[in-house]
């Protein structure tokens, strides 16, 4: 009997409950769809040089178990049982996703697959506590991450790692013929696209180079970033914000495309131990699922002042600045570094995006859909839920956000943090000399002009 396993942000073959079912139930084919869904934003341009990367390693892997990876495009609720048609599949399998309209989607598919007999099962692999899993007393969804931190570590445990499928058997020669691989997929012509679209941005024309040099997309990556957490836990505590140093475990994009389970993670972070450090990565890992728990009760969080009495909040539109932002020249030292990281390394530090979010959304006083947008693009971590949450977090219009009247001066947080200024120096080479840009904002009087602002709107519900 043939089983499709519908490979989405599950691109692993350690603890994957969606591939164990299929490998259960029979011959494997694994399918993955380049999705159009209405309300569904498009990857940006970091995330598919990765996606590219990471399928390609994938499908490797696969063929050593003489499993396709069958690659398409269009809308799954056609596809999907185009491909059971074509293969005589009995099942298909995935694991769950927890955007509105992808849910929808995928229940849409799960009844018409099943109403034509054929089974479909989902499985939860993505997140520790599924959003519906966790609940005020009233059964209402949370809003302050405090509280919904403690009703996950006071809730059943995480399940531990399941570890690899016992047996994974391909289909026979006639079946996996219908697959098609990446070869002849879509993906290097809209690369191109991207690469050309961005040649005249600084620092380099070939913006992929540097991601090549700082990340290795796909599960064994993913999994060399694991074995290093326990270096990196035993000083987590101390050097999680000191962006100069590897102080983190860089799991974020690994994590994103599913390459590693955060259960397989979490209790990695058991293992070593109750420490400080490692209950303080456990923490980074729940806000997470904090930030899933809000999209999945908000579904257009990316597009939406969380508190509403931002929509009559007066951001200015000022494109140059935006771009100066963007490419790392706003003569703030703090704020460009992170920005040239961003666009070298597809990845910035998290305490440096905390400065250069507020630095857009108060000192420039620019939309916070803004940055996010060039996140959304330039990050290879980039998801769907953390992405908007955490702006909205930093631009003060969340729920339990940081209050926008709390305005980082990147002056102040680079001498915090980066005292001895090897972050700094590190991406900004110019800095100090004389090609060094000037300021393109003061410091102080846009800070007391973002205040006056806020005073406009902070009485209103
Ligand atoms: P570690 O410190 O090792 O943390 C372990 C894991 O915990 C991370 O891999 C990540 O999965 C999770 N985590 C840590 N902090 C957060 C957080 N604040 N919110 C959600 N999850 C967190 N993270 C993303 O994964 N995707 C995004 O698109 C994203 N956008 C952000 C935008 C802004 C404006 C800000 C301020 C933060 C954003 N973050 C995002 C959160 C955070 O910066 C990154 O998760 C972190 O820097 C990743 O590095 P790491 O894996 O070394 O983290």
């Amino acid at each position: 009997m043939i089983a499709i396993w519908w490979v989405r942000d599950d691109l692993r073959l350690h603890d994957n409950p969606a591939l164990l079912a299929a490998a259960e139930a029979g011959e494997v084919m694994a399918v993955h769809l380049e999705e159009r869904i209405d309300g569904v934003r498009e990857p940006g341009g970091a995330s598919r040089w990765w996606l590219h990367h990471s399928l390609s390693h994938l499908g490797a892997r696969l063929r050593d178990h003489g499993i396709p990876l069958v690659l398409a495009g269009g809308d799954p609720e056609v596809v999907i049982p185009q491909l059971v048609r074509e293969t005589g599949a009995a099942a298909v399998f995935w694991n769950r996703r927890y955007h509105l309209p992808r849910r929808e989607v995928d229940a849409r598919l799960k009844s018409a697959l099943r109403t034509s007999g054929v089974r479909a099962e989902s499985s939860d692999g993505y997140l520790l506590h599924e959003p519906w899993t966790v609940a005020t007393q009233s059964g209402q969804p949370y809003k302050v991450y405090s509280a919904f931190a403690r009703a996950c570590r006071e809730s059943a445990p995480p399940r531990p790692p399941a570890g690899l499928p016992q047996a994974l058997v391909g289909p026979p020669d006639a079946v996996r013929a219908a697959g098609h691989d990446l070869g002849t997929w879509r993906r290097d012509a809209h690369l191109e696209k991207v690469l050309a679209a961005r040649g005249g941005l600084p620092t380099t024309p070939d913006w992929a180079a540097g991601l090549r040099e700082t990340w290795t997309p796909g599960e064994s990556g993913a999994r060399e970033r694991l074995d290093d957490l326990e270096d990196v836990l035993e000083t987590y505590d101390a050097d999680r914000d000191r962006p100069s140093l590897a102080g983190t475990s860089s799991l974020s994009p690994h994590l994103r495309f599913g390459e590693v389970s955060p259960h397989e993670v979490w209790h990695r972070s058991l293992e070593l131990g109750r420490g400080q450090g490692p209950e303080t990565f456990r923490s980074e890992l729940l806000w997470r699922e904090f930030a899933w728990h809000r999209l999945h009760h908000l579904p257009d969080l990316a597009t939406r002042n969380v508190r509403e009495q931002f929509d009559a909040f007066d951001w200015r539109e000022d494109a140059e600045d935006l771009r100066a932002w963007q490419q790392g020249r706003t003569g703030i030292d703090l704020v460009d570094a992170g920005m040239r990281q961003l666009w070298r390394t597809g990845w910035m530090h998290n305490r440096v995006r905390l400065v250069v979010g507020s630095f857009l959304t108060k000192n420039l006083r620019l939309h916070w859909r803004h940055g996010e947008e060039w996140f959304w693009d330039t990050l290879v971590d980039a998801d769907e839920a953390s992405n908007p949450f955490n702006w909205q977090w930093v631009a003060g219009t969340g729920d339990d956000a940081a209050p926008y009247f709390r305005i980082f001066n990147p002056e102040r947080q680079q001498e915090r943090f980066d005292p001895e200024r090897r972050y700094v120096r590190r991406w900004v080479v110019e800095t100090g000399g004389e090609d060094r840009v000037a300021p393109i904002v003061d410091l102080g009087a846009s800070r007391r002009d973002a205040l006056a602002a806020y005073e406009r709107v902070k009485g209103t519900p």
